[in-house]
Order: structure tokens, then C-alpha cells, then sequence
């Protein structure tokens, strides 16, 4: 019996063999699992394109009702689950398509690179142009419909200069900064950790939100950035996509801080207190913080 109700073992892990499915079904059975996958004695690359069924399956897509799966290898040859995710009553820009949401979940978990990513359909643009903010991206190797090609192959001309070691998405430092007053609860810490982690090189606006569900679990995000901006990914969405691969993926949020510095020229805390408004009562904290 698979521990998410809604994943079917026989169905889901069907290619997978008999010793790496006994692992991940351990894992997935898990009270903190959250969506990375290791442990296992297949060869990574082949798992993961086993595991793409596995998930597509955490896939939410009320609006286009096309779900998509995708999972990262990471330099560290664990697995990253990736599936998109859609918002009812808001703009579809608000979307994570299932590429940004594997390549977050690594970045989330600490991964400093990736060596594969595999998805189940053909990467869009928007995903294409969001891929490029990734260290040695032009050598990203991508996976779907039976295809292996290189990122520069599917971004040939690519917009934006890519990014130098150290400076890309998965492998910037943190940004210095602090909050203006003090910090009165563990949320808040949580919001102020995840936008000192935050990847805002075209805006120098860092931002990190924090979660906290009914039964306490806590869950952060933070702004990743794309040079051409829109397939720039908020600290809220981020935060629901971590939520989406855990047991609490259906319990209702009870808190959520958003941490954004005083002198933003670009802030998503009104697309982010719509969001939320769309899945809760509840009114966004913020917190306020300063560059140092
Ligand atoms: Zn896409």
C-alpha cells in the first residue's frame, strides 16, 4: 500500500526493481518525507526515468488538467521529484511548471548541481529560459519522449549571459541582509534564513516566505530569478511546492510570513497575499528587512 493515498504502487513503481521499490516506498511511507529520493542500487538516470510516473502522480493541475512529472539528478546522484502545479483564481503566471519545480525542490535540499533532468514532456520556452540560470547549464543534459539533448541545444541563442560558477542559481552566497526590528518568532527566522538564501541577481530583491500548517509542520521558500524576469519563480510558490511532495500536502496553512527587504524596487508580496487568499483566510506577516 503506498502511503500518499492517492499513489497507486503497482501502477507508479511498475518499472522499478523489486529492491530500489521496497526502499522508496519506505521513504515515501515517511512522516518527513519531502520529495528527494536516495538510497537506491539502480543506476540514477535510469530510476528517474522509471520514477517519472511516480511524479507526474503529485501533479496539480485544476486549471489545464495536463499534469507533468519531472525529477533532477543531482551532482549527489539523489533524485529530485518535480510536478506542476497550477492556482485557481489567479493569473496563470502564477504557475510552476513540473522543470522548475525538480530543479527548486534540489536547489531547497542543497544541491549544488544537476546532472540530468527528465520530464515527461517536451520542456516549454518559459522552462528553457528558467534553466539557464543553473551552474554549467549549457551542459544540462535533458530527458523526454525518448530524447537526450543538451540545454544549449534546446535554447540555442539563449537571452542572458550564462552565469559564472558561484553565481548561479544553485551555488550564489548568501545575501547579506537583516531584518529591521527584532525577530519575534521562529517563522520569522525561518522567512529571514530562506530570503538570505533567496537568487535575486537582476533585482537585488531577496525575498523568503515561510509556512506553517495545522499540524505544525513548517515549510520555506525563497524568490529564484530568471534574467528574461517572468519565469522568475515567488518565495510563496516555492514554499507550496516543498509543501506539495510532503504528508501535509493537503492540511490547511495556519501561518505564513513573508520576509522582503524595506527598499524593494520589485516585491511579490501582493501577488503572494492574493495567492494565499486563494487557499486561506488567513492574512500574510511581514517582515521587514534591510541590506547590510
Ligand atoms: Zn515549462
Amino acid at each position: 500500500m503506498m502511503p500518499f493515498e492517492f499513489l497507486n504502487e503497482d501502477d507508479l513503481l511498475r518499472d522499478v526493481s523489486l529492491i530500489d521499490r521496497a526502499s522508496i516506498l519506505q521513504q515515501l511511507g515517511s512522516s518527513d518525507f519531502d520529495g528527494c529520493l536516495k538510497d537506491f542500487t539502480g543506476a540514477p538516470l535510469d530510476l528517474a526515468e522509471q520514477l517519472l510516473p511516480l511524479a507526474r502522480a503529485f501533479s496539480m493541475a485544476p486549471v489545464s488538467g495536463f499534469s507533468v512529472g519531472a525529477i533532477a539528478v543531482g551532482a549527489s546522484k539523489r533524485l529530485y521529484l518535480g510536478a506542476n502545479l497550477e492556482f485557481i483564481g489567479v493569473p496563470l503566471s502564477a504557475s510552476l511548471h513540473a522543470e522548475q519545480s525538480a530543479v527548486l525542490n534540489a536547489w531547497m535540499h542543497g544541491e549544488a548541481a544537476l546532472h540530468h533532468l527528465v520530464v515527461s514532456a517536451a520542456p516549454c520556452g518559459h522552462c528553457r529560459q528558467f534553466l539557464w540560470e543553473l551552474p554549467n547549464a549549457d551542459q544540462l543534459s535533458i530527458h523526454f519522449e525518448g530524447k537526450r539533448l543538451d540545454l544549449s541545444s534546446l535554447l540555442p541563442a539563449a537571452f542572458g549571459e550564462s552565469r559564472r560558477k558561484g553565481a548561479s542559481l544553485m551555488d550564489s552566497p548568501e545575501c547579506a541582509l537583516e531584518p529591521v526590528g527584532p525577530i519575534r518568532n521562529d517563522l520569522e527566522a525561518i522567512a529571514v534564513g530562506a530570503a538570505k538564501a533567496s537568487y535575486t541577481p537582476y533585482t537585488a530583491a531577496p525575498e523568503g516566505v515561510a509556512l506553517q500548517c495545522i499540524n505544525g509542520t513548517t515549510f520555506s521558500g525563497r524568490t529564484a530569478e530568471s534574467v528574461a524576469f517572468n519565469p522568475t519563480v515567488s518565495a510563496l510558490v516555492c514554499a507550496l511546492n516543498q509543501r506539495n511532495f510532503s504528508s501535509s500536502r493537503e492540511d490547511a496553512i495556519s501561518r505564513c510570513v513573508h520576509a522582503k527587504l524595506v527598499t524593494s524596487l520589485s516585491s511579490q508580496e501582493s501577488f503572494s497575499k492574493s495567492l494565499l487568499s486563494r487557499m486561506s483566510h488567513l492574512s500574510m506577516e511581514t517582515i521587514l528587512m534591510e541590506a547590510l
